[in-house]
């Protein structure tokens, strides 16, 4: 019997498998990245000796709905880890992590083992609760997840539009439209935002988000990215639907994109189609791979990303979508599957904590091979997903990997004077109108 939204196989079993609590227990005191990736797993409970009211950013579900969980740091000799955990979900309830707030310090308790983890809870800033200059709260035009701000760009994603809806399965923000944002950002607003962030918070970073709109995706943030740029001065990323316009991702990034992601998903075929509806009828796996290979070569190792779920299809599927990412320069971006409440696959269990660890030692390997830079760009930390530089704390203690770390550390250094660069507001002349260049010479099409 399957679970309500579980995808069954022809024989009716689950393709998801169950987590076995029990057996995936550490004994051990766990590190920042290995407690990030079973907080991920497992979820916490919330303790009433918190005070998470006065304490805490409050609970957006941005981002498909994974931003529904609670924000906190994890202090590390390496790096603090920032985590967004699962907090709502039914299986957060039956965790054996629980928060608790002790002598004016929270502590992440597993109650299992009896061990407990010292955790910072970062506040809320200030500004959330101002209004832009239009009238507009200022937490709903975009909010820091972990340190970087996150906009979405519209809140209305075309697949939930589709009969029979074509919307990802695991994504609950077709229940959230004009719930938590407001559905359309006015740049102005934008850009009072992003320079809040940017001066109050330390937010290097504007990453801006949508979902499916019928092929005018990259047409629609081109207005954002200019404004950003030429106003505020941060590193500008896009997370846009693809497409094989090639030309528009050179304008993007002449009007000051600094990087692309793609959110994929599933590398099996099979199950990007079973669990991607809209993407598969109206976009294609294809599409992503070819639209993140041209931007990858054109932005250069270590700025493009591929987005993938792990815990869903099976691990040897993930296992090859790493290695295809970071193959081609491109840096992975794992989410831990999240059954949010309300999707259709609310009801499907968190991963298993073994196999997920199995997936982000991987992933610290294949950037190594493929020496893809890891946090060399000044303060992004990013709370949704593991990220590939959390997992310098699952690093073997080889050789290899000892010249890696030396290496990023010499790069993050010698990169400090090009970021302060790149983070001034810059003068664009390029028109936010993505309109196809004229051909000449070669052709039209990749305005290199
Ligand atoms: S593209 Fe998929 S994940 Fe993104 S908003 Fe639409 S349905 Fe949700």
């Amino acid at each position: 019997m399957t679970l309500k939204g579980q995808i069954a196989d022809e024989n009716g079993a689950s393709t998801v498998p169950a987590p076995p609590y029990a057996s995936q227990k550490p004994s051990k005191l766990l590190n920042p990245c290995e407690l990030e990736i079973d907080l991920f797993c497992k979820g916490m409970r919330v303790d009433p000796s918190c005070t998470l009211e006065s304490d805490a950013r409050f609970i957006t579900r941005t981002r498909a709905g994974l931003g529904s969980g609670l924000e906190l740091v994890i202090p590390g000799p390496i790096k603090d880890v920032w985590v967004n955990v699962p907090v709502e979900e039914d299986f957060a309830q039956q965790s054996c992590y629980e928060l608790v707030h002790e002598q004016g310090e929270y502590w992440v308790k597993d109650v299992l083992l009896d061990h407990r983890y010292s955790v910072r809870v970062p506040p809320e800033p200030a500004w959330y609760t101002r209004t832009t200059g239009r009238g507009t709260p200022m937490h709903k035009v975009g909010v820091l997840q972990g340190t970087y701000l996150g906009i979405y760009i519209s809140n209305s994603c075309g697949f939930w539009y589709h009969s029979p809806t074509g919307n990802c399965k695991f994504c609950a923000s077709g229940l959230n439209v004009g719930v938590n944002e407001v559905a359309r950002k006015d740049i102005d607003d934008v850009v009072e935002v992003a320079l809040a962030a940017k001066q109050e918070s330390g937010s290097t970073f504007v990453h801006f988000n949508s979902g499916y709109q019928t092929d005018r995706d990259l047409d629609e943030a081109a207005p954002y990215v200019k404004a950003v740029k030429s106003r505020v001065g941060t590193l500008v990323g896009l997370q846009l639907i693809p497409t094989l316009d090639f030309w528009k991702y050179d304008r993007l990034i002449d009007l000051g994109a600094d990087h692309f992601s793609f959110c994929y998903e599933f590398h099996n075929p099979v199950y990007f189609a079973r669990y991607l509806p809209g993407k598969q009828k109206l976009v294609g796996q294809q599409t992503f791979f070819r639209a993140l290979e041209y931007t990858a070569k054109k932005l250069g190792k270590g700025s493009c990303s591929g987005e993938i779920i792990a815990g869903v299809e099976p691990l040897g599927d993930t296992l090859r979508a790493i290695d295809y990412i970071t193959g081609i320069g491109a840096f992975p971006t794992v989410c831990i599957f999240r059954p949010t409440i309300g999707s259709d696959m609310e009801q499907v269990p968190s991963p298993r904590y073994e196999d997920m660890l199995i997936i982000f030692r991987h992933l610290y390997e294949a950037c190594r091979r493929n020496n893809i830079p890891i946090d060399v760009t000044p303060n992004i930390e990013v709370s949704l997903i593991v990220q590939p530089g959390d997992t310098r704390y699952l690093a073997p203690h080889t050789f290899a990997s000892s010249l890696y770390q030396s290496e990023m550390a010499m790069a993050r250094w010698l990169a400090r004077p090009y970021f302060a660069w790149k983070m001034q507001p810059k003068k664009i002349t390029a028109s936010d109108v993505l309109t196809r260049p004229v051909a000449r010479g070669k052709g039209p099409g990749v305005g290199n």
